[in-house]
């Protein structure tokens, strides 16, 4: 069975300057010991405006942090105003890139087909997508969560290759849990990776899902993320709330 490296993700949102990520990022890299960076990959997703600042200082500093987009455009170039392609985020010298967050669901009513169209618009130009699945609280409650997580992921990697899902990154985000403090508990987070591992094995092989990390996220801190990431297809987690905080997100980076 592959060995995965936990991976804790820091998605910023619409939140700080580039200064003030500039100044995060600092903060993180002091405060976690380069020890724990051989056991954890750590990334952040700044808010477009910091990604030029985040690409320096990680360069110039010889940061040992990964980062990426939280959004990333179906087309290359043209007339989309607004909208960020995947070459100008490789040229960042991005790593991974968002797709589907809930939030991009919900606000921007992103559908299925079009994440898709993301996903394979991220691997055209390098970059590695972190699709993001999880359903409702309604859907939690009526019992159907691994269904429909499932279909999310299913159709989201419609057109992704048996190689190109080597470097996949999942992430279980049940939307009741998102920013809201109620955490799914570890035996939650483990039914539904569990199941989309199972997903990944059926469509590219058991070899292959069994290289693929599927993090999870959901009101995820430095307290409980060690009892998140103890659970078998758990390879991580993406946090919102707490990668703001620089000393709470290395002690969280440590703990996991
Ligand atoms: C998120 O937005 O991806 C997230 C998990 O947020 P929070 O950690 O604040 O729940």
């Amino acid at each position: 069975m592959a060995t995965r490296t936990p991976l804790i993700a820091g998605n910023w949102k619409m939140n700080l300057t580039h200064l003030e990520g500039i100044a995060l990022v600092q903060k993180i890299s002091f405060t976690l010991p380069e020890k724990y960076l051989k056991h954890v990959e750590v990334a952040v997703f700044p808010p477009f405006t910091a990604l030029r600042s985040v690409q320096t200082l990680i360069e110039a500093d010889k940061i040992d942090f990964k980062y990426g987009a939280q959004d990333v455009s179906a087309h290359d170039s043209g007339a989309y105003t607004g909208e960020i392609s995947g070459i100008q985020l490789s040229k960042l010298g991005c790593t991974y890139v968002l797709v589907g967050h809930s939030e991009r669901r919900e606000y921007h009513h992103e559908t299925d087909e079009q994440l898709a169209k993301k996903v394979n618009a991220a691997y055209k130009h390098g970059l590695i997508p972190m699709l993001c699945v999880g359903e409702g609280l309604e859907i939690r409650e009526a019992g159907n969560q691994v269904a429909y997580s499932v279909n999310q992921l299913l159709a989201g990697i419609a057109d992704v290759t048996p190689e190109q899902a080597e470097s996949l990154v999942l992430a279980y985000e049940p939307v009741w849990a998102i920013g809201t403090g109620r955490v799914a508990t570890p035996a939650d987070a483990q039914e539904v990776c569990a199941a989309l591992r199972v997903a990944l094995a059926g469509k590219y092989g058991q070899e292959t899902a069994d290289k693929i990390r599927i993090l999870y996220g959901g009101s995820v801190k430095s307290g409980n993320v060690a009892e998140i990431c103890a659970q078998t297809d758990v390879d991580g987690a993406l946090v919102g709330g707490a990668s703001l905080d620089g000393t709470e997100f290395a002690t969280l980076a440590a703990n996991a």
